[in-house]
């Protein structure tokens, strides 16, 4: 998995396809990303203590990692990502367009 917590991806497939959003959480096990503004549905609450007229949620549902792209944060375009080893040791993402590294993420 490459792509990072605060990254920003492009959606590839379904509805939301061409969609940009920033990653809000990642799934490492399941191979999904939480991405802000992407994959919305409408959840009905029934009438309870916490919500005792109903209520309509919006909430974003997860989306498998393979639907999406990461976005550099230097050239702006999608694409697919390069580990480098910086002279420190650390692995560095680096964008296959424009060789920059991207983003920090987390
Ligand atoms: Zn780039």
């Amino acid at each position: 998995m490459k792509i990072r917590k605060n990254d920003t991806v492009v959606v590839l497939s379904g509805e939301d396809a061409g969609k940009r959003g920033k990653v809000i959480r990642v799934f490492r096990d399941d191979d999904k990303v939480l991405v802000q503004g992407v994959n919305y549905v409408w959840k009905h609450m029934r009438r309870s203590a916490d919500y005792p007229h109903g209520a309509r949620i919006e909430k974003e549902l997860p989306l498998p990692v393979s639907r999406v792209m990461l976005v550099c944060t230097s050239c702006d375009k999608p694409t697919r990502i390069a580990m480098k080893s910086a002279a420190d040791g650390s692995r560095v993402r680096t964008c296959k367009k424009c060789k920059q590294p991207i983003g920090t993420g987390e």
